[in-house]
């Protein structure tokens, strides 16, 4: 049976088959369909593709609204009211949005109307179904667009807002914390710049993956834009699940990716924030997660930081620090001082390196270590960096011809095309030859061995300068930039020379590889942060060419380094010995100096030499031989004598391992100093129980 009303609609213009023929035609299209009821609900008229369809869930006859998934309709927000509610109630209903019982998401807008016959008397429902399949599909894709990020299809910024805000209130109803993350790559920008954004894509993409696999459904991961990720913890507050979280991330993070044939390694940075049963809202916890954020990348990058409140103090001294370094130009504020670099065999000098300072009118003297990286952010730094490169080269005119000046390129300043037209003016400018110029790069200025850092670094080498690789080993991938691209010189971090007389560390052999590479590579060393002479020594046993550090002289101003071009003797003025690095103890023993032999007391020992207490005369240039029990005898030579007392230094480095771990022939015997007196006997427990610094159990 065909509807009436609808086949009436024909009777105008057409003719009751040509209606027909139309309403087949248009509910065969799969766009809608017309359906009829009887007065008690029952459907009169049904399409019969959709009876077709619909055959599987259910029994006929049915009612319109058993075709219908009521609880799914229900929760679609037009349809305040169900479809039974209107036909029971014989009210017209117009557009209500209904989700199909048929299998697959299919969804209808459905219209409706009583029907009366003549004498007014209600006969059923007559009405159309549009199909809202398509219409709908594309509304759940505007809205995965407006709530996800379309690259990695992690929750996007307006999502995990209102994330962070409903764990808010949840964790406020539960007397609970809650807490978030922010996330930031170290080095992101270098890849999408050097390998383009199909492969930044590519990376963010696998980012995400291993992000959602380290949070394991702990927390809702979402990506807010570039290389920014945030995620949230409704319900995890402590601060050693979180610092573990955090720790699994910048792990998983920073395991190379394969990506377009690219080996590629970028870092992680984080900043965490937790709420404080306080008032702070989504936008208040998100900022405190920023400054944890840039807290940990100042720390130095992969890293995390917790927020703490003094972060807010901190960057609004950041914030005044900008300010006032953009007057601090102007009124002269920034001087230069230069600190000695000498040659490690001869002690003689052979440059300075240029290092600017600020005497701030409050605050007194900033360190370039704090303003620095602020002057970077800020982009300061290219005329700041112009300045020191300018009147280093004028002061560097002053002094001998053999004596050079270095002076330190900023990775900002170095990304700059200018660069080379700046060196060449500064160096014009002060009638300075560029062979006496060494411009110092760290590993952060080259971020990866592109084409474009090697072209950058010919056109300087080019002019003459020379290019040193500064602060050698704390960055990331060095041994590429070596390979690749020829510096002159390689500066060897001052916390490699500062651990290297310790035991317990890697240092002294870190150190040999990266003398031995650049032997090897045709470029000198030099070895930063010289303090003792113990370190004096070890660098020198080392082979490093140059030593810049505190034992040769501290930065000091130009009328200083410039009286220090006039004198040509190389000033010792460190400590003896680093005192730190020194042990306690004593040690019976014999000591031996052309052909006499005498007993003799070891007070205190170094990898590379003892204080000892004998009868035998010593003078300082005496060669000894030292038997304290060990394998062999140690070859020294006398450094100093004072009333009986000599300070040794050996031939060759020792592990005080051997000294203290290794069971001392019989003969020699330990005096224990009263505070181990106790622990005497674990002095030779086994190795591996020992902590080799406190000499305790552990
Ligand atoms: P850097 O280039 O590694 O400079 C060496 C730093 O080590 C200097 O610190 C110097 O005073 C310090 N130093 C040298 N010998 C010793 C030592 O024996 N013991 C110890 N403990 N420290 C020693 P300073 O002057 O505070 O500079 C810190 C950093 O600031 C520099 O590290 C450099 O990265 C940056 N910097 C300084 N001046 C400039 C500049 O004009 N431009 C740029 N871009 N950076 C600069
Ligand atoms: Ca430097
Ligand atoms: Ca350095």
């Amino acid at each position: 049976m065909r509807p009436s009303r609808l086949s009436n609609i024909g009777s105008a213009c057409l003719s009751d088959g040509q209606a027909t023929r139309l309403l087949e035609k248009y509910e065969d299209s799969g766009k809608g369909w017309f359906w009829e009821t009887h007065d008690d609900g029952t459907l009169a008229y049904l399409s019969p593709k959709i009876r077709r369809a619909m055959a599987d869930c259910m029994i006929f006859p049915a009612s319109l609204s058993d075709l219908v998934d009521n609880d799914a309709s229900l929760a679609e927000e037009a349809s305040e009211r169900s479809l039974s509610f209107y036909i029971a109630s014989r009210l017209p209903f117009e557009g209500l949005v209904v989700k199909s019982k048929a299998r697959g998401d299919i969804w209808w807008s459905v219209t409706g109307e009583p029907r009366h016959d003549e004498a007014g008397q209600y006969r059923g429902f007559v009405g159309f179904v549009i199909d809202l399949t398509d219409q709908k599909n594309s509304e759940i894709k505007l809205l995965q667009l407006a709530r996800y990020d379309s690259l990695t299809s992690l929750a996007n910024r307006d999502t995990m807002r209102q994330a962070l805000e409903n764990s808010l209130i949840s964790a406020a109803h539960r007397r609970q914390r809650c807490s978030t993350m922010i996330l930031d790559l170290d080095r992101f920008k270098l890849v999408n710049d050097t390998f383009g954004h199909l492969v930044g894509d590519q990376l963010l993409k696998s980012v995400s993956e291993r992000l959602v696999t380290s949070i394991a459904g702990r927390g809702q991961v979402g990506r807010l834009g570039g290389d920014e990720f945030q995620i949230v913890f409704a319900d995890i507050c402590e601060i050693e699940i979180l610092s573990s979280i955090a720790e699994d991330i910048i792990h998983s993070l920073s395991q190379p990716y394969l990506i377009k044939s690219h080996l590629i390694t970028i870092g992680t940075s984080i900043g965490i924030a937790t709420s404080d049963h306080d008032h702070r809202s989504a936008v208040d916890l998100v900022r405190d997660a920023d400054l944890a954020l840039y807290a940990a990348k100042a720390a130095g990058k992969g890293t995390f930081h917790f927020f703490a409140s003094q972060m807010y103090e901190q960057a609004r001294s950041r914030q005044q620090i900008e300010e006032d370094m953009q007057r601090a130009l102007e009124k002269g504020e920034f001087h230069l001082a230069y600190q000695p670099v000498v040659n490690t065999q001869t002690g003689d000098l052979v440059g300075f390196e240029a290092l600017v300072r600020w005497t701030h009118p409050v605050r007194g003297s900033v360190s370039p270590a704090v303003f620095i990286p602020i002057a970077e952010e800020s982009g300061l730094i290219i005329e700041l960096g112009e300045w020191v490169l300018r009147t280093a080269c004028i002061e560097a005119a002053k002094w001998p011809d053999h004596i050079s000046v270095a002076v330190n390129i900023s990775p900002v300043q170095f990304s700059s095309q200018a660069l080379p037209v700046l060196v060449t003016s500064a160096l014009a400018y002060a009638g300075v030859t560029a062979d006496r110029l060494e411009l110092e790069i760290t590993e952060g200025a080259l971020l990866d061995e592109t084409a474009k850092t090697r072209a950058a670094i010919a056109t300087l080498k080019g002019l003459g300068v020379k290019i040193s690789l500064d602060d050698f080993g704390t960055g990331y991938s060095s041994l590429g930039y070596l390979k690749n691209i020829p510096f002159d010189k390689i500066k060897i971090d001052q916390s490699f020379v500062r651990g290297a007389t310790i035991t317990g560390n890697n240092n002294i052999p870190i150190i040999r590889a990266i003398v031995n590479l650049a032997t090897d590579l045709s470029m000198i060393t030099t070895a930063e942060g010289v303090e003792t002479e113990d370190q004096l020594a070890l660098v020198r046993e080392l082979g490093c060419t140059l030593i810049q550090g505190y034992i040769y002289g501290r930065p000091m101003d130009a009328q200083a380094a410039y009286a220090r071009t006039q004198t040509n003797q190389s000033i010792v003025s460190g400590f003896k010995t680093d005192r730190a690095e020194r042990r306690r103890i004593i040690r019976a023993g014999r000591i031996g100096t052309q052909g006499k032999d005498e007993t003799v007391r070891l007070r205190n020992i170094s990898c590379t030499g003892a204080m000892v207490e004998t009868s035998l005369p010593l003078h300082v240039g005496d060669l000894v031989s030292l038997n304290i029990g060990l394998a062999e005898p140690l070859e020294a030579d006398v450094r100093w004598t004072k009333d009986g007392r000599a300070g040794v230094k050996f031939a060759h480095l020792i592990n005080l391992d051997d000294v203290f771990l290794g069971k001392p022939k019989a003969s020699f015997k330990t005096f224990v100093p009263n505070y181990l007196a106790k622990e005497s006997s674990e002095l030779y427990a086994p190795k591996e129980r020992l902590d080799p610094k406190s000499l305790t159990l552990r």
